[in-house]
Parts: structure tokens; sequence; C-alpha cells
């Protein structure tokens, strides 16, 4: 099974996925995680990044393309995955398209306001990669592993802001693009979290793929 997962920053793309891809057996593949790993190992393209996923622009194509064709190409993608945060323009897409053929492609929806409580209180953990929401770790603390827990440099308030205009400009036009492919399914990103995991899993399952 190939799926996408889209929607605006801090829909819950990264959470359902985690959740989903336990039970789909595939692995998910977030290009914000590739990207923040480079820039840990400080690879050429991780020094590449930084400026723009700091100021909450999107990486140029080239670079996120050639991050996506060389993790796609492991052998634990061989039977599909999960791309999170993938395509995010048009051209994406449309490179996408030329070497795989997407089964559904799942559209989380958030409204703004939203957004901003959740990304402003999102919480991840820097030693198993879990992410979580203050409210529900207010001691600091991965439920997980119990390391701590860190807050991204980009969900910092301007580059929220940024990134919210980047989304409304360059990647919503993908929900028109899916939906004349006959691929989008909508969720209401705005019920608690395991509702929203059991609503993807059921419209997955009608579809029968
Ligand atoms: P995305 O990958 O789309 O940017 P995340 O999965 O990182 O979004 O979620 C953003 C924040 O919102 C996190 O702090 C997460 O814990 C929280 N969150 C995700 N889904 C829900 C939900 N259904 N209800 C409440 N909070 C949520
Ligand atoms: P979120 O879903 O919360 O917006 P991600 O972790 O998916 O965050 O992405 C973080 C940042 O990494 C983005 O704001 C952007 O700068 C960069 N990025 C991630 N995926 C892509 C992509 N497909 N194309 C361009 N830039 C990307
Ligand atoms: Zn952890």
């Amino acid at each position: 099974m190939k799926l996408i997962f889209l929607g605006p920053p801090g829909a819950g793309k990264g959470t359902q996925a985690e959740r989903v891809i336990e039970r789909l057996g595939v692995p998910q593949i977030s290009t914000g995680e590739l990207l923040r790993r480079a820039m840990k190992e400080g690879t050429e393209t991780g020094v590449k990044a930084r400026g723009y996923i700091e100021s909450g622009a999107l990486v140029p194509d080239e670079i996120v393309l050639d991050l996506v064709a060389e993790r796609l190409a492991q052998p634990d993608c061989q039977n599909g995955y999960l791309l999170d945060g993938f395509p995010r323009t048009l051209n994406q897409a449309e490179a996408l398209e030329r070497v795989a053929q997407m089964d559904a492609v799942v559209n989380i929806q958030v409204p703004d306001e939203v957004i901003v409580k959740r990304l402003s209180g999102r919480r991840v953990c820097a030693a198993c990669g879990h992410t979580t929401h203050v409210d529900l770790a207010p001691d600091g603390v991965c439920p997980k592993c119990g390391k701590p827990l860190t807050q991204r440099k980009d969900d910092d308030a301007s580059a929220v802001a940024n990134r919210l205009v980047v989304y409304a400009k360059q990647t919503q036009p993908l929900i028109e693009y899916y939906e004349k492919k006959g691929l989008l399914l909508s969720v209401d990103g705005c019920q608690e979290m395991n509702a929203v995991t059991e609503e993807i899993l059921a419209r997955l399952q009608e579809l029968g793929r």
C-alpha cells in the first residue's frame, strides 16, 4: 500500500502516521524527519536546508526529491510506504507520479486556530522521535521512552505564521490535484486522536486497497 498523508502543519500527519504504520506494516517516510536528521548530522543537504526550515519556508524541490528518491530505493519500501509531509508542491507530486502509483491520499483537515494551539504546544523526543503535546506530557518527559522532550525551532510563532501562508499557497493546490485523480480521502482532524486513526483505517478499508 502506497499512501500520502496531506494536511497543514500541525494537522496530525506525523501523529497519525506513527499509529497507522503499526497496523499496515509499511514504513513512514517523513521528509521533515529526513531533513532534520540531515541537519543534525551536518550533511551537505542539512546545511542547505537549515535556513529554509527555520524560517518556515519549503526546502527547494531538487533537494527534497533527491532525499525521497534515495529513501524509496531502500529495501523496506518495496511493499509500500506512507509518505508524511511529501509531496508539498505540484512539482513534487508530478515527480512522484513518474516513479510510483499511489493507492490513496489522506487529507487531514484542521482549521488555522487549532493548528496554532497544537504547534505552540508540540514537543518532540530527541531520543526516540515520538511527537506529543505539552498538555499530554506536562512533566517534559517522553511518554514512550522517558527521555527529555524538546521544542522544534520552526514551531515558534513567526515560523508557524509563515508555514501557514506557505501551505495555503504551495501545498493546498494538491487537494484538488488528488481529488481529480479520485485518490483523496478527507478526514476531520479535529477529533480526538484515536477517533482520527479509526476513521483513517476505516476509510482505507472501504477502499479495499
Ligand atoms: P503534523 O505532522 O501534521 O505537523 P503532528 O502530528 O506533529 O502534526 O501534531 C501536531 C501537534 O498536535 C502535536 O503536539 C500533537 O501531539 C498534536 N495533535 C495531533 N493530533 C491531535 C488530535 N487529534 N487532537 C489533539 N492534538 C493533536
Ligand atoms: P509540519 O508537518 O509540522 O509542517 P514537517 O516536519 O513535515 O513539519 O516539515 C518541517 C519543515 O521541513 C517544513 O516546514 C519545510 O521547511 C521542510 N519540509 C518538509 N517536507 C518538505 C517537502 N516535501 N518539501 C519541501 N520542504 C519540506
Ligand atoms: Zn522518547
